[in-house]
């Protein structure tokens, strides 16, 4: 793993929108895009370029189950007003949080994956050491999935709801092992909430109990850090 931390969110989004600019020269045409707070930054620096994705493919990590892409809390919704419609994709995936046969569209979104092999991987990480919503204790073997939320990230999530009770219970998930089979993974996080994850992602051993673990493993990972995420290292 390299890591790379910088003295905030916004210069370390600018690292990560360099070294990504650096992939698309070298041919990256399939990205992998995560949502959050985490690459809000990155997605700024992305709208303002002059980077042209209507060649390339993005896959997107997750998506609540129970929310359709209007729902200005769904994952796609975020996508768009972040990046799609600044930015379009010549096809952009989500799962579909609103499918009548969830195990199918596990199936199906398994299939989109491995018709576009991944270059470019963002990824932000829970509290808890989640990656996508692969909460702790999930297999490191596992593609996509359906996963019930932890109070954890639950609570963490609330913040962009008017309620907790609001919050979605279950969510679909890229698994670990897709995760791994991508080509490059830029692993972002700023803020002291992370500080205890970062540590346990880069220092502790791997561990199904710290899911970002297992990026130990892959032999192309950037951490991209603020001071704060930082801190504990
Ligand atoms: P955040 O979420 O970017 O909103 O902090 C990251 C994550 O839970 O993976």
């Amino acid at each position: 793993m390299e890591v790379i931390t910088s003295k905030d969110k916004k210069t370390a989004s600018k690292k990560a929108f360099e070294l990504l600019q650096e992939d698309i020269k070298n041919g990256a045409k399939v990205f992998g895009l995560a949502t959050g707070s985490t690459p809000e930054d990155l997605y700024t620096e992305l709208r303002h370029s002059d980077v042209d994705f209507s060649e390339s493919i993005s896959i997107n990590l997750d998506e609540y189950v129970g929310l359709s892409p209007e729902d200005p809390q769904s994952y796609r919704y975020f996508m768009e007003e972040h990046l799609f419609k600044a930015k379009p994709f010549k096809k952009s995936y989500l799962p579909d949080g609103v499918a009548k046969d969830l195990d199918a569209e596990c199936k199906h979104y398994d299939q989109i994956i491995a018709e576009h092999p991944i270059d470019s991987q963002i990824l932000g990480i829970g509290r808890n050491g989640h990656i996508g919503f692969n909460e702790p204790g999930t297999d490191f073997g596992v593609t996509t999935h359906v996963v019930e939320l932890t109070e954890s990230t639950i609570e963490a999530n609330k913040r962009y709801f008017d309620k907790v009770e609001d919050v979605p219970t279950h969510a679909l998930s890229m698994g670990i092992a897709s995760i791994l089979k991508t080509k490059h993974i830029y692993l972002l996080a700023f803020g002291k909430e992370k500080a205890e994850a970062v540590k346990g992602m880069i220092e502790g051993p791997v561990t199904t109990h710290v899911p970002a673990s297992v990026l130990q493993n892959h032999p192309n990972v950037t951490v991209i850090l603020d001071e704060d995420a930082a801190s504990l290292l």
